[in-house]
């Protein structure tokens, strides 16, 4: 379960993201769409304190904090530790082996051993469909690959949330939508998802509830069929039209 209240976010004066308040109930996924510079990349960094806000509360699962209140080191360890993070650009350790990529947070975050992170990560490469990969460097596979050893090593840290930016928009749609399956799966399995993304069909089928923002708010949130076929506030309908 993800909530958050006010949430507000300024670059010197630029104004990024303006109390911005969403629910995501646990097992469920939240779709976001909007247009470039919208702030969703910032809601998500700030989600997982990989970005400070400047104001607002953060609730994930049992850990929540009040920024203004200030941030313990030991709150943000555990605010993050219960968001995984899947990027547009995978951002995977280029020196390790696929197998040390899952394991090696397993050990630092969580201080399995490397035994057992080792077990982990074999069990959920082969459920990524990357049984062979496993000794690999990431270079050596593909986009969409290496997208898969991303969501593994996220999983992994048995996140409370995955939280994904646009994981297809660096691949090709073929490749991106091997991806959107094994995303469709999580879901099907009760994951809680926030998901940024340009793919209307995964946000249609796949998400509980869509939020659509524009400038640094949320101007539309709700029921994806209900807001795709009938949106509400101009902006929406303009993206819309652009996208569909
Ligand atoms: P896109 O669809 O292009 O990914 P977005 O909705 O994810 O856009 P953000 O990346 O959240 O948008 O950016 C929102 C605004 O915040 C933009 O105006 C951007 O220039 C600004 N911004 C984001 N990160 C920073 C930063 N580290 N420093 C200064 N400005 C930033
Ligand atoms: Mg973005």
């Amino acid at each position: 379960m993800v909530r958050v209240r006010g949430l507000a976010k300024a670059f010197g004066t630029n104004v990024v993201l303006s109390d911005v308040s969403l629910g995501v109930e646990a097992g469920s996924v939240t779709a976001m769409i909007g247009p470039s510079g919208a702030g969703k990349s910032t809601v998500l960094r700030c989600l997982n304190l990989l970005e400070r806000p400047d104001s607002g509360l953060i609730q994930i699962g049992r850990h929540s904090i009040d920024v203004e209140k200030g941030i313990l080191p030991a709150n943000l360890a555990e605010l993050r530790r219960s968001a995984g993070m899947v990027f547009q650009s995978f951002n995977l350790f280029p020196h390790m082996s696929v197998l040390r990529n899952v394991s090696l947070p397993q050990q630092r975050v969580l201080g399995r051993s490397r035994a057992e992170a080792d077990e982990v990560s074999h069990r959920l490469l082969e459920r990524m469909g990357l049984r062979d990969k496993s000794s690999q460097y990431p270079n050596r596979c593909s986009g969409g690959q290496q997208q898969r050893i991303a969501i593994a090593r996220a999983l992994a840290l048995e996140p409370e949330v995955m939280l994904f930016d646009e994981p297809t928009s660096a691949l090709d749609p073929e490749v991106g939508a091997e991806v959107l399956e094994v995303m469709r799966e999580l879901a099907s399995e009760g994951m809680t998802m926030v998901v940024v993304t340009h793919e209307m069909r995964f946000a249609a089928n796949v998400s509980d509830q869509l939020v659509v923002m524009a400038d640094g708010q949320i101007i539309e949130c709700g029921d994806p069929h209900q807001i795709m076929s009938d949106p509400q506030h101009p902006r929406t309908q303009r993206f819309l039209k652009a996208v569909l």
